[in-house]
């Protein structure tokens, strides 16, 4: 079985006092079965939150503006012939939402490149963000995060036919390619000099250079790789262990503190919901990330 569920820390029945205490602020678990289709989540209503400008902004406009990838398979991903947006990070993003009494027709979704990020959210471009956005101390002193709501660990992906690369041990002299402002691009040129770094401001962009053989590996996190691999196993594979640490948090304007302490319960009296959605996305055949809902400390 590819999902172990992780043992949890709250028991039950502590998961619903919290509900108790906080209102229905994660929305409850609706009992539906995500991968049928429905949510595993209802829209909150009487939602409670207050100090957050973010949250009266989103409520006096009533649509909030989400930063995402689209163009990262299994994570956060628009369909060139629907328009639909899906995916965990794209799922996430929904529960959050609803969370804050905000319905899927009120999201609009705004790809935002890794580099331009902190950038979106100090200026108010977006509400929040949900794109595989690692959490690191650089990054908090421009904005803050809620979470973790997902670990994995950079990766390696390279053409299916190039056996000369199995780990990250191989990559003197190759061609590397990140994508611009990432924690992996940043990796490679400060603990891999022998590497030849390339970037691109998204990963695609990656891929496409890995199949014409303009460079020999796309390195990032491993959920996503597995994401590529996936969509073109007969030409790409992901090889090695992840060699770092990557934990993903939502995005949000520095100093929203009301907001990120909402967020963060509703991912901890979420587990249900987390594993429900995890299920419906990453955890469906055909994926092979694995992933436990990690807690949260931000
Ligand atoms: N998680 C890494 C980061 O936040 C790589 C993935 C990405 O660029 O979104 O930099």
């Amino acid at each position: 079985m590819k999902f172990t569920k992780k043992a949890s820390l709250l028991g039950a029945g502590v998961v619903t006092m919290a509900l108790a205490l906080t209102g229905c602020n994660s929305g409850t678990p609706g009992g539906s079965d995500a991968a049928s289709g429905e949510k595993p989540y209802t829209v909150a209503e009487n939602v409670s939150l207050n100090g957050s400008p973010t949250y009266d902004k989103i409520t006096s406009e009533g649509t909030i503006t989400i930063g995402v990838k689209e163009d990262q398979p299994g994570m956060g991903y628009k369909s060139l012939t629907t328009n639909e947006y899906s995916g965990f990070d794209i799922e996430i993003a929904r529960w959050m939402a609803a969370s804050l009494g905000v319905s899927e027709d009120k999201i609009q979704f705004m790809p935002i490149a890794s580099s331009n990020r902190e950038q979106a959210l100090a200026n108010g471009q977006v509400d929040m963000y949900v794109g595989t956005y690692s959490i690191t101390d650089n990054r908090k002193q421009m904005i803050d995060f809620a979470g973790p709501y997902f670990v994995t660990g950079q990766g390696l992906l390279v053409r299916k036919d190039d056996n000369s690369i199995n780990s990250e041990q191989d990559l003197a002299g190759k061609k590397v390619c990140s994508a611009t402002g990432s924690t992996p691009i940043q990796n490679i040129r400060e603990n891999f000099q022998q590497a030849i770094p390339q970037e691109f401001d998204v990963y695609s962009k990656c891929v496409d250079a890995l199949k014409n053989g303009t460079v020999d590996a796309v390195t990032t996190d491993q959920a996503i790789l597995l994401g590529y691999a996936a969509q073109d196993s007969e030409n790409l594979k992901v090889v090695g262990e992840p060699f770092t640490t990557e934990r993903y948090g939502i995005g949000l304007k520095k100093g929203e503190t009301a907001l990120k302490d909402y967020l963060n319960q509703t991912l901890t009296n979420g587990q249900e919901i987390w594993t429900k959605i995890y299920d419906s996305t990453l955890g469906q055949a055909g994926s092979d990330v694995q992933a436990t809902q990690p807690a949260v400390d931000n």
